[in-house]
């Protein structure tokens, strides 16, 4: 039987069954315990320091008793809590992304994915680089400055060199004040010669969801393909770090498995890359399974509600306060309101899902990953956010400045962020307003700015900030940045 150590580079020993299961057994047994429940939520709770707060954050045990506390009072302290750490090192503004779909050939045989191998009546598409052009200034038409490529895991049809060329294709092109300035990677599980390449092309973000930490449920829902192999895929982060990317994203598809083993896992995951990397997860995703071109979603008994949804991102937020956290258009505006009260920092939108979309006048379906529930416009999004109160914020700043990895969390964690990333975000967001943005949105955003920066608290930064900020207005001058 294989033992619990976090700092192992194995598989089964970092994500250990048997802790799991332990964990859960506590979990249960202390979901009532008030005294422990309080001592726990005292313990996350942000605490100022001399050069800014500070967050303990949980242990994957402490947060598991949180998840299976159900006592509605001690849930709305949770909720309270984790907006709380959220404010206290994201503020009020909310990161804003989209998916680029890449190509949907896949030999992977994942029951849940449409673009699984066996699924005949998919239509298969590969974006040339001229297709990727016209994707990537349909997004720049829109605002978007920040992309996550996601490819189906084709050796033939998708290998590394095609991934390579369409990320500098997609740095390379500059249409009228658009540019794309960070490129997030969504892709399979690879080599560490891999990563080191990704990493030379200059990206941001290696996202890779783990689906399950199941291992038994996961060699079921990954029959075929090189993605069965469990320990390759759930390895596949400490490989990135060796090859030099120092921020990776990680993930669960909800619905798969039992949550309450997910979600241990998943901390389990980031305690151990901040055991062995000295730095946890740069992101969080939170996909819920949807239906899609062959698959139905109610085939998985595991689904959850939106309200234990919600309660999942609240105890993730208290567990690791310092990483981003990412809800996509997976999920309706409804709850995807709610999810920014309760942690949620980067969200997605304008999204298609399929590979091609955004050149298509009508949302396409013939080769689409997922079923988009929310399907506002870019502009109607950062409106509905800015109505709410959050800043969108189009900021790709820290990595281009090399503030990666653990210089990235130094800077969250002495509570920097607020001279550095709010006014980055105002800037950005002074330039969808006035590049892209409709004539209502751009009178709110104004408004909204204009208050948010009497909130910088260097004198000096403001008025810098404040002085770009009229440039861009007057100007074609863009991408200021701290
Ligand atoms: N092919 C790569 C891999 O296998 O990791 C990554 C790209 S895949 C296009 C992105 C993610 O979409 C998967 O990791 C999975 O979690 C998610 N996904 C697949 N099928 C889905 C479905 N029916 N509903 C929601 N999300 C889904």
């Amino acid at each position: 039987m294989a033992i619990y150590d976090p700092k192992s580079l194995k598989a089964e020993e970092f994500i250990n069954h048997e802790e799991i299961l332990e964990t859960l057994r506590y979990a249960e047994e202390n979901k009532h315990n008030v005294e422990l429940i309080d001592s726990l939520l005292e313990k996350a709770r942000p605490k100022k320091t001399a050069t800014g707060v500070h967050c303990e954050g949980l242990t994957h045990r402490e947060a598991s008793v949180l998840l299976a506390c159900d006592i509605p009072e001690k849930v709305e302290e949770m909720y309270r809590l984790a907006e709380e750490i959220k404010l206290a090192f994201y503020g009020n503004r909310i990161v804003m992304f989209a998916p680029l779909y890449l190509s949907n050939y896949c030999v992977n045989g994942c029951v849940y994915c449409p673009y699984h191998q066996k699924n005949k009546h998919i239509c298969r598409k590969k974006l040339t680089q001229e297709e990727i052009k016209n994707e990537v200034i349909a997004l720049q038409d829109m605002g978007h400055k920040r992309l996550a490529i996601e490819s189906g895991e084709d050796p033939v049809n998708n290998p590394i060199e095609y991934i390579l060329d369409s990320i500098k294709t997609i740095y390379s092109i500059q249409h009228k004040n658009g540019a794309i300035r960070r490129v997030n990677v969504n892709i399979a599980a690879t080599t560490v010669e891999n990563y080191r390449k990704l990493k030379e092309a200059g990206i941001g973000t290696y996202i890779l969801f783990q689906e399950t930490y199941h291992k038994e449920s996961y060699l079921q829902l990954h029959p075929t393909g090189p993605k069965h192999d469990y320990d390759y895929h759930t390895e596949a982060m400490d490989r990135a770090m060796e090859g030099g990317i120092d921020d990776v994203g990680l993930g669960v598809l909800f619905g798969l498995e039992l949550y309450k083993y997910e979600f241990a896992g998943l901390l389990m995951h980031a305690e151990h890359l901040e055991a062995v990397h000295g730095v946890g997860p740069h992101t969080i995703s939170v996909p819920r399974i949807k239906r899609a071109d062959d698959i139905d979603p109610t085939v998985f008994d595991n689904g959850i509600s939106d309200d234990i949804f919600l309660k999942i991102i609240a105890c993730i937020r208290i567990a690791v306060p310092y990483t981003g956290m990412i809800i996509s258009t997976r999920e309706s505006q409804a709850v995807r309101g709610r999810a920014l009260q309760v942690g949620i920092s980067q969200i997605s939108g304008a999204s298609r899902t399929s590979v091609g979309g955004y050149t298509e006048e009508e949302r396409p379906h013939d080769s689409e990953q997922f079923d988009v529930s929310d399907q506002r416009t870019l502009d109607e999004v950062v409106r509905w956010l800015m109505e709410m109160g959050f800043i969108p914020s189009f900021c790709t700043a820290c990595y281009r400045e090399g503030r990666t990895g653990d210089r990235f969390m130094s800077l969250c964690k002495n509570g920097q962020i607020q001279n550095c990333c709010h006014p980055n975000a105002l800037m950005t967001l002074t330039e969808f307003l006035a590049d892209y943005a409709s004539e209502e949105t751009r009178k709110i955003g104004h408004e909204l700015i204009e208050k948010e920066l009497a909130k910088i608290p260097n004198e000096k930064v403001r008025q810098i900030a404040a002085q770009n900020i009229a440039d861009i207005k007057a100007s074609n001058r863009r991408d200021f940045r701290f």
